[in-house]
């Protein structure tokens, strides 16, 4: 039998492992040269707009939504379908996440249902580009323009991701993306913000770093109890070695997902996540299950994967049914969408380094599992 297929591995170069072992000899392992280098590279990539590094997009959220000013009073509108950090750093602001539900098949933000959730305290709408198909940001910058609200896009997935001929981060207000292992380019655990006005992009340098700044050789002033979140150079250089591949990563992801469309051309048994275009990154490829027809659980038919050597991901529970949302008030019922999303969902594998013959033996194990499971 051959080896276990996980749903997800980064890949990592040789040259990228030498350049590491080269920053651990050059006696500056934080924050330095590397991450300068990364941030510029991450800028000339988003068409020169200003980059800033931090340890996790989870940071860079956070920060993006302080360097905004928003807070406590405030409400940020967000997808019900994410992952929980989407709703957690607005939280922790201060300010109320006001939970949209999302296209089945898109698995987009509905963008009417964010125009009726608008309100006099509404400050910011954080789209999320889910698996790394891009939301439609035309549509959300109007709304923005139409309502003076301003757009913190989660494109934690949407690395390599273009949104008719742009690429996601060239445009648009500010941008967060995540360099986690498991997204389409890695720096270990790192994020960046993208775009922000001077003063904003100098707040967002005060966050990650003690709220402080360097005067002089002998002299720092600290302007707030910042926290602590500023990317290291072993890091830094690994971004930098995955930004190096990051077009091969994505060809190579949208030929593995155009070979699952093709493989369950005819009649698939479960529901098939929507195409998108070519601008698609493919950071997932995750299918609805048809639970109601089967005799066995998501928990059982994983198992079942696994019984075959095959990973499968959940991506994700909807938000507001996690007991820390359902304490504010959320229930059962209130996002459909998000909801059957979160019961029925199941990641299949899909990273750069799969060979062209595991679509098929993913696809034949799934069929094989489903025709013995349906009633
Ligand atoms: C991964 C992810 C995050 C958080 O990224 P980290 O770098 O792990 O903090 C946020 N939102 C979405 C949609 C993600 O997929």
């Amino acid at each position: 039998m051959s080896s276990f297929l996980p749903f997800t591995r980064p890949s990592i170069d040789e040259q990228t492992i030498a350049e590491v072992a080269e920053v651990l000899r050059s006696g500056w392992l934080a924050s330095g040269p590397k991450v300068a280098q990364f941030e510029a590279a991450l800028s000339q990539y988003c068409g020169g707009r200003p980059v800033r590094t931090q340890t996790s997009a989870t940071a860079s959220l956070e920060h993006a939504l302080l360097a905004c000013g928003i807070g406590a009073g405030d409400e940020v509108i967000v997808p019900a379908m994410s992952f929980v950090a989407s709703a957690n750093v607005v939280v922790r602001t201060g300010a109320r996440p006001v939970f949209v539900d999302v296209d089945l098949d898109t698995r987009s933000i509905d963008i009417d249902a964010a125009e009726a959730a608008i309100s006099p305290r509404t400050r910011a709408i954080m789209p999320v580009h889910l698996s790394g198909l891009p939301v439609d940001l035309d549509r959300i910058h109007a709304l923005a323009t139409r309502y003076r609200l301003r757009v913190i896009e989660d494109a934690a997935q949407a690395m390599g991701a273009s949104y008719r001929g742009r690429r996601i981060g060239s445009s648009g207000d500010l941008v967060c993306f995540s360099f986690h292992p498991n997204k389409n380019i890695t720096s270990i655990e790192g994020g960046a913000v993208v775009g922000g006005s001077s003063e904003e992009v100098r707040a967002l340098e005060l966050h990650r770093f003690h709220g402080q700044v360097r005067l002089a050789p002998d002299q720092c002033e600290t302007y707030f109890a910042g926290g602590k979140a500023n990317l290291t150079d072993v890091a830094a250089c690994v971004g930098l070695g995955q930004l190096r591949q990051l077009e091969g990563f994505t060809a190579r992801r949208r030929a593995l997902a155009a070979r699952y469309f093709e493989l369950w051309a005819d009649a698939p048994p479960l529901r098939l996540p929507a195409r998108g275009d070519a601008g698609h990154n493919w950071h997932m490829f995750a299918v609805l299950l048809p639970l109601e027809r089967m005799r066995i659980s998501r928990a059982e038919f994983i198992a079942a994967m696994a019984a075959r050597g095959i990973g499968i991901g959940v991506h994700y529970p909807a938000i507001h049914l996690f007991s820390a949302y359902r304490a504010l008030g959320h229930h059962d019922g209130e996002f459909p969408n998000a909801e059957r999303i979160g019961r029925e969902t199941v990641t299949l594998p899909l990273f750069p380094a799969m060979s062209d013959s595991d679509p098929e033996r993913v696809v034949t194990a799934v069929n094989a599992v489903l025709r013995e499971a349906m009633r």
